[in-house]
């Protein structure tokens, strides 16, 4: 399995950057976690947007979901242009999809995530859990027929659920939007105490701090999270790749 990141910015994107947005492929399986500000362009530096098999979003916060309005405008395209003759799955977790501006379900064929529901996707499996934000949001994870699994928290704060739900996942893809200093200043995120912690208890293999801060030094999150977990701790960035 393989995870690129091509977006990891909380909130909004920085220069030339994207917020939310993962690219988790197995052979020829290429599935997205996420679809926030900036995401397509950044997006087809990796791959066409016609080798999308699937979209997941976590939840309908505009950094998690924005870029998703204007794939549905190029999958409409595509299938003008007879590049594509089929819809593209996406999966939301979000009370009502009828609320969404989707508006070429040919284009777009949107889903209701639920949470016990198990989706395969080419070579993947995806499953998800409950988290605790301002809105309903869940983690999501991929599994290979190995078994290997990337686990992707989406937006929470800390919650007993991203522990059993990361058990000893391969790599945890977790929102750290905060520094040690600011642990419970704003609910519904993850500060750098709590993502060690979390990652601690789930053992999981390593760990890809994202969501990250536009305040502070970035640089130092890595070494706030470091005492609560000595594996492998990387901080996302554009175009970062890790092979599972
Ligand atoms: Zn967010
Ligand atoms: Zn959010």
């Amino acid at each position: 399995m393989k995870l690129t990141v091509i977006g990891y910015w909380g909130a909004y994107p920085k220069e030339n950057e994207a917020t939310a947005c993962y690219l988790i492929e197995q052979d020829e399986t290429k599935i997205l976690f996420d679809c926030g500000s900036g995401a397509l362009s950044q997006l087809t530096n990796y791959i066409s947007i016609n080798e999308i098999d699937a979209v997941f979003i976590s939840h309908i916060h505009a950094d998690h979901i924005a870029d998703l309005y204007c794939l549905e405008y190029a999958m409409l395209i595509q299938q003008q242009l007879g590049n594509r003759n089929s819809a593209l799955d996406v999966y939301i977790y979000t009370e009502d999809l009828n609320h969404l501006p989707l508006e070429y379900p040919t284009a777009i064929r949107a889903h209701s995530i639920n949470l016990t529901s198990v989706i395969k996707v080419g070579k993947l499996e995806v499953t998800f859990a409950e988290m605790l934000h301002e809105i309903p949001t869940c983690a999501i994870k991929a599994t290979n027929a190995k078994g290997t699994s990337l686990v992707y928290s989406g937006d929470s704060g800390y919650t007993p659920n991203l522990i059993r739900f990361s058990q000893d996942a391969d790599l945890l893809l977790i929102e750290c939007s905060f520094y040690q200093r600011q642990k419970g200043y704003v609910k519904g995120h993850l500060s750098t105490t709590e993502v060690g912690e979390i990652a601690s208890k789930a053992n999981v293999g390593e760990l890809v701090l994202t969501h990250l801060p536009h305040f502070g030094d970035i640089s130092q999150l890595i070494n706030e999270v470091r005492p609560y977990f000595q594996k492998k701790i990387s901080k996302a960035h554009t175009g970062l790749s890790i092979l599972l």
